[in-house]
């Protein structure tokens, strides 16, 4: 697709748009549900990581009256609030939840992996040079995914083709809001300064392109060999960055 003289930002989705879900679900997650425990008890101290554990405890409370149901809470000791936390934190990962605690918290754990060498970021092979030509249309870049912006920048820094970062010109997260709300990118044009029909949002999930071009932003639909395909009727279809060409 060509993409109109008008857009100067291209905004991405990571899982399905420039990162095969499967890293996602087969590395990332898994690698933060093995270590939940482990981080959690050796940073309880720090208090950045004490606010957001605060605040997962407040997201169980709401989950409870709720009636969702979340694993039973053991109040006895220390080791037994730990244990229970981290029930609720494993429970809230195999619903797949996007509450911004846990993301933050997958997010450090996700940096502490890559710090130490145990994870690295992967991208589908068209994506760095489509970051280099897009810019040199001088078209601005930004990703948008309920990953935190930390493990966005985690992931970005750390791909089999180096450190793409430099190319990026900002993320964004939940923390803007919901992914499938016009809101959050009513949110995200007003910070860029952009109107939103100079805004091309690629993803691979419908309901987000949806909410992006209720407002008139302009959307692609990632749809890469692999991925499960989503209904294409709707939108432009995208399955490798190279089909971009800027004007
Ligand atoms: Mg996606």
């Amino acid at each position: 697709m060509e993409v109109a003289h008008q857009v100067r930002v291209i905004l991405l989705d990571i899982e399905g748009t420039t990162t095969p879900i499967s890293f996602v679900s087969d590395v990332l997650f898994p690698y933060a549900a093995r270590n939940l425990d482990r981080f959690i008890r050796q940073h309880l101290q720090d208090p950045e990581v004490h606010s957001h554990v605060v605040e997962l405890n407040e997201n169980r409370i709401a989950d409870l009256e709720a009636n969702l149901m979340p694993p039973a809470w053991r109040d006895g000791s220390e080791e037994a609030r730990i244990n229970s936390l981290v029930a609720y934190g494993h429970w809230l990962m195999d619903r797949d939840s996007k509450r911004s605690a846990l993301k933050w918290l997958q997010g450090k754990i996700w940096e502490k992996g890559y710090s130490d060498g145990e994870l690295a970021g992967q991208v589908y092979g068209d994506v760095p040079q489509a970051f280099q030509r897009w810019r040199e249309r001088g078209k601005r870049i930004y990703i948008y995914s309920s990953g935190s912006v930390l493990a966005q920048k985690l992931l970005f820094q750390t791909t089999q083709y180096g450190d793409l970062t430099n190319q990026l010109d900002g993320y964004f997260d939940t923390r803007t809001g919901p992914k499938k709300n016009p809101a959050s990118y009513q949110a995200i044009v007003s910070e860029i300064l952009c109107e939103p029909r100079q805004v091309l949002f690629i993803s691979d999930t419908p309901e987000e392109l949806t909410a992006a071009r209720s407002l008139g932003v302009q959307v692609a639909l990632s749809v890469r060999a692999g991925n499960r395909a989503a209904d294409s009727t709707e939108f432009p279809v995208v399955h490798s960055f190279d089909e971009i060409v800027p004007a």
